[in-house]
């Protein structure tokens, strides 16, 4: 199982307060208005309240203690349950590899074969998904391939 928090690095107890303070403030309000104050999409604070069993209807001044921090808990550390991992053909990027020791990381050549130089996912490198694969793959290959026009200088 794992944790989400929708409302970001933000304490339970801490949210109960804002919880708490909002409805102070607004007890006419929907309770759905006020938790979108927050900044979490709409849609999803619909459901985020459906599962705290709150009505769509409700207003902050009829939102019941128990479901207050039911809603709490789920804008803090919604409970999601990891039914499945992908498989190979949605998988985005291969760890292992060769060896990052095993190579020279000015040239990308082989520290244990001369002349053979390495890039991208073919090493034991990878990162998050956001660019740093790509990163690695372009970096690597342009040294890479310095690395072999010094091999060929040196070789003529
Ligand atoms: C769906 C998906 C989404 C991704 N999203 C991101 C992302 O958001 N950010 C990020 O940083 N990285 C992402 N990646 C990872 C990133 O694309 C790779 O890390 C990067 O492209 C690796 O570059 P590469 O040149 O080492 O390998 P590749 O891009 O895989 O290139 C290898 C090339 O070699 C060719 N080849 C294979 N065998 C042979 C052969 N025997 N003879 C000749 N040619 C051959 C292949 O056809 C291919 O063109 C994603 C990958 C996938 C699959």
């Amino acid at each position: 199982m794992i944790r989400l928090a929708f409302a970001g690095p933000v304490q339970r107890e801490t949210m109960e307060r804002a919880l708490i303070d909002l409805v102070q403030k607004n007890p006419t309000r929907l309770v759905k208005t006020l938790v979108s104050h927050t900044g979490i999409p709409e849609r999803l604070v619909e459901s985020l309240i459906h599962l705290a069993g709150i009505p769509p209807d409700c207003t902050g001044a009829h939102l019941p203690a128990a479901s207050r921090k039911k809603l709490s808990d789920l804008l803090t550390g919604c409970p999601l349950t990891v039914k499945a991992l992908g498989n190979f053909s949605v998988a985005m990027v291969t760890r292992g590899g060769v060896a990052l020791k095993e190579v020279d990381p000015k040239t990308m050549e082989s520290r244990i074969v001369p002349g053979l130089f390495f890039a991208g996912e073919v090493l034991d490198i990878d990162g998050d998904t956001g660019g740093y694969n790509l990163q690695a793959a372009f970096s690597t290959g342009y040294s890479a391939a310095r690395g072999c026009m010094e091999r060929l200088k040196e070789n003529r």
